[in-house]
């Protein structure tokens, strides 16, 4: 849905809104409602910009998610995954990640280098996808947002403790 001025009518929920701690639950049918909310994700994104979004973040609590599937590169790339689970992961890697969803805050978070996730992607067809290093760890990330986790919960309790007085600070002074 856009209102007059063209912008979203979805908002990107912030940490420690409990959306963002919430399980969400498997898509059992993929109707005009979901093509909807995706196609709304999809505009959020590339607004906001991110390279990636679970719908949690937006206040849905439904296992899809989608991203850029070149976001080094110039141009849009965009892939939908509807119940995505990662069947493999491989060796390590230590990425910088941040999320739009944890304003002004990004930590280096140790992840698997190599993933193979499943799922579906917005027409029914099954998806069966292989993807390493920024994209490996760009699926992890967005996959935890469907669990209810986030990249700060796997940084350690001293940085995590910083970060929330460091939101404090900012919540009080807007
Ligand atoms: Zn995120």
């Amino acid at each position: 849905m856009l209102t007059e001025e063209g912008t979203h009518s979805l908002k990107i929920h912030t940490y420690p809104d409990p959306v963002l701690k919430t399980q969400a639950d498997p898509v059992r049918n993929i109707d005009e409602g979901l093509q909807v909310l995706i196609d709304e994700m999809l505009d959020v994104m590339y607004k906001a910009p991110g390279i990636g979004l679970a719908a949690n973040q937006v206040g849905e609590l439904k296992r899809v998610i989608v991203f850029d599937k070149s976001p080094r590169d110039e141009g849009r790339d965009p892939v939908v995954l509807i119940n995505p689970e990662i069947v493999l992961g491989e060796a390590s890697i230590r990425w910088e990640e941040a999320c739009l969803s944890v304003i002004d805050f990004s930590a280096e978070v140790v992840r698997q280098r190599q993933v193979k996730v499943t799922g579906y992607d917005r027409n029914e067809k099954p998806v069966d996808m292989e993807a390493e290093d920024i994209l490996a760890v760009c699926l992890q990330h967005e996959i935890d947002h469907l669990n209810g986790t986030l990249f700060i919960d796997h940084i350690s309790s001293l940085k995590r403790a910083l970060y929330k007085k460091k939101l404090k600070k900012m919540m009080q002074k807007s």
